[in-house]
């Protein structure tokens, strides 16, 4: 039996190319993208308006969707953890966030990741492989089409789900342009965050792309010594490096890098931490977001105290910081990253 390809992990460039040798005319392609990207379709059956026999040979060549749910989590505060089969059997995790009048989609880049960091579940069980472009916009597009059900809209992308985005550079960086495409899902590039650990090399790549997106780097501690410990990375760029190469990024003006801060008990919220972070990033736009640690089966951190966390906060702030404690959101479900997949045995 011939082998389906999932239609999404063609760039606009192949489809334009694959419709050209059928001898289609050149406005399909766009009538084309907007079924996949812009109208919740479930079948190319539903795509009325293109000829019933092209339907037929898309039907012959190509899956809609390379993503399927198999199962879901819904925690009391509306955080939504949707778990997705790939047409492989690998399983990857995209979650949900409502938060007042956003509403936020995590999605993973791959499926494990082999960056091991030691805080993180999804780190400490290995690398499978990358997802592909199809299979992260199908993340968003399965969701959206949820959302929509319930006439809301989703608001705000961010690629910080399991894996590294930077370490499956092509794909996620192909994935995030059609998510800011007006011929793709239109979203405006403020609205789609990326987060890397800080892989260097790819920093300074992407700042020449000119994607103006949200960059997000998870930082997590204030000296090589502890970082190292917690981010295996950091033994290959330092944190003055990758610092170095926020310096370099064309951050466009009123806008500001995020830096990711788990806090964990006792590891690293001390004074000196707050007075290193502000020395590190003195004269970079940043705003700081702590997020105590959760807990996961096997973990070697604890959670810090409400007040310890509040602590941080305000000795951050005291320094010129602009600092937010991100409230962990849907604590009852498995809402580490990674906890999911694992409880499901995948
Ligand atoms: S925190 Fe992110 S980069 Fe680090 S191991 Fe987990 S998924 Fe990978």
């Amino acid at each position: 039996m011939k082998t389906l390809r999932p239609i999404k992990d063609l760039s606009r460039g192949e489809l334009a190319q694959w419709l050209q040798e059928r001898g289609e005319p050149s406005y399909r392609l766009d009538q084309l993208e907007g079924w996949l990207y812009r109208h919740d379709v479930a079948s190319f059956h539903d795509m009325t308006n293109l000829p019933k026999t092209f339907r037929e040979v898309l039907l012959g060549e190509f899956c809609l969707f390379s993503l399927e749910e198999v199962a879901r989590e819904e925690a009391l505060d509306g955080t939504t953890k949707f778990l997705f089969s790939t047409l492989d059997g690998e399983r990857v995790e995209a979650v949900l966030i409502p938060d007042r009048d956003r509403l936020t989609l995590c999605v993973s880049t791959q499926v494990g990741c082999r960056m091991g960091c030691r805080f993180c579940l999804t780190g400490r069980q290995g690398f499978r492989r990358n997802l592909t472009r199809g299979e992260m916009l199908d993340q968003v597009l399965l969701v959206r089409r949820e959302v929509r059900d319930q006439g809301r809209e989703l608001t705000n992308v961010v690629f910080m789900g399991m894996g590294e985005p930077l370490d499956n550079y092509e794909e996620s960086l192909a994935a995030l342009r059609v998510l800011i495409s007006d011929k793709g899902l239109g979203f405006s590039h403020r609205k789609v965050t990326l987060s890397t650990v800080g892989l260097v090399p790819q920093v300074r790549r992407l700042a020449r792309e000119g994607l103006d997106l949200t960059l997000a780097l998870s930082l997590n501690a204030t000296d090589d010594e502890t970082r190292s410990l917690l981010m295996p990375i950091n033994r290959r760029y330092s944190l003055e490096e990758v610092v170095a190469a926020l310096r370099g990024y064309p951050l466009p003006p009123r806008k500001r890098f995020t830096l990711e801060y788990v806090v964990l008990e006792g590891v690293n919220h001390s004074p000196q931490d707050a007075r290193r972070l502000a020395r590190l990033v003195e004269g970079l736009r940043v705003k700081v977001n702590l997020i105590p640690f959760n807990p996961f089966p096997g973990a070697e951190f604890e959670r810090p105290s409400e007040r310890e966390v509040l602590e941080f906060q305000a000795q951050l702030r005291q320094l010129g910081l602009s600092t937010f404690i991100r409230q962990s959101r849907g604590q009852e479900i498995s809402a580490a990253c990674g906890l999911l997949r694992w409880r499901r045995g995948a």
